[in-house]
């Protein structure tokens, strides 16, 4: 089994449904890349992947676990909320904004869920914190807080905080879409030694470059709705879909 597997998933908010019945296979170690204009549905799919929202129809697996369901007695039994949050621990997500604790510094960000959540000993997490900060190029950051930090420096942070879980996944929403043009390099350029590292990611973006450089697999979602799907080669420079095409003829 792929490390995620969605089949038919549908949501909607009210009358309207933004997710028409999506099938999307992630294998392990594969970055697959969702791309679409906004208002597709690319943040509410990555938001059920990891139960923050509840899907209408359709199942999502993540390592062959039904996200938002156990099973007991040859059933699946739906999730409560503390139970969702223990399974979404498996899943590491980084947003447009950064979300950073403001009043703790780098380190003590990315020290507080494998403390607060996994009840992990101080000494052996800050040595952990301490190689994710190096990892991302931010051993000398250790003790700013949030503010000190440009955005940039902060989303790298968030990204050590996600990968101080040990999670399976790493699902991205438009990651740099929030930073400024000249600080959106060093960012994609942490997600792609993660990408070669061989984490599996799906990563919202229209930055591109990135999609065509790291992506094994491009996505691409227009209206709830999977138009166009393969190798950044077929997806990005020869799209077959008249959507993909207009579409990408704005973003490039
Ligand atoms: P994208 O990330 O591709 O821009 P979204 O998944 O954010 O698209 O949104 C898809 C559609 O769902 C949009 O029309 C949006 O307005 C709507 N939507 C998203 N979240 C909610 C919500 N919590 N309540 C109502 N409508 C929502
Ligand atoms: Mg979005």
């Amino acid at each position: 089994m792929a490390l995620v597997e969605a089949i038919g998933v549908r949501k909607s908010f009210g009358h309207t449904e933004v997710l028409k019945g999506i099938d999307l296979e992630v294998e392990r170690g594969e970055v697959v890349c969702l791309l679409g204009p906004s208002g597709a549905g690319k943040s509410t799919f990555l938001r059920c992947v990891n139960h923050l929202e509840t899907i209408d129809a359709g199942r999502i697996w993540v390592d062959g676990v039904p996200v938002g369901f156990r099973s007991a007695n040859g059933k699946l039994h739906e999730l409560r909320e503390r139970e969702a949050a223990h399974q979404r621990r498996d899943v590491g997500m980084v947003f447009q904004r950064f979300n950073l604790f403001p009043h703790r510094t780098a380190l003590e960000n990315i020290m507080e869920g494998p403390v607060q959540v996994l009840g992990r000993g101080r000494a052996e997490v800050r040595a952990e914190a301490l190689a994710l900060l190096e990892r991302v190029g931010l051993a000398e950051k250790a003790g700013a807080h949030p503010a000190q930090l440009s955005g940039g420096q902060q989303q790298r942070v968030a990204i050590a905080r996600a990968l101080a879980m040990k999670p399976k996944l790493m699902l991205f929403d438009e990651p740099t879409s929030a930073l400024d043009p000249e600080l959106v390099g060093e960012v994609l350029d942490v997600m792609t030694s993660l990408a070669r590292d061989g984490m599996t990611m799906i990563v919202v973006t229209h930055e591109i470059g990135f999609a065509r450089s790291v992506a094994d697999r491009v996505v691409f979602l227009v209206d709830g709705a999977v138009v166009e799907t393969g190798t950044p080669a077929d997806v990005l420079d020869n799209p077959q879909q008249p959507r993909t095409q207009q579409f990408l003829a704005k973003v490039l």
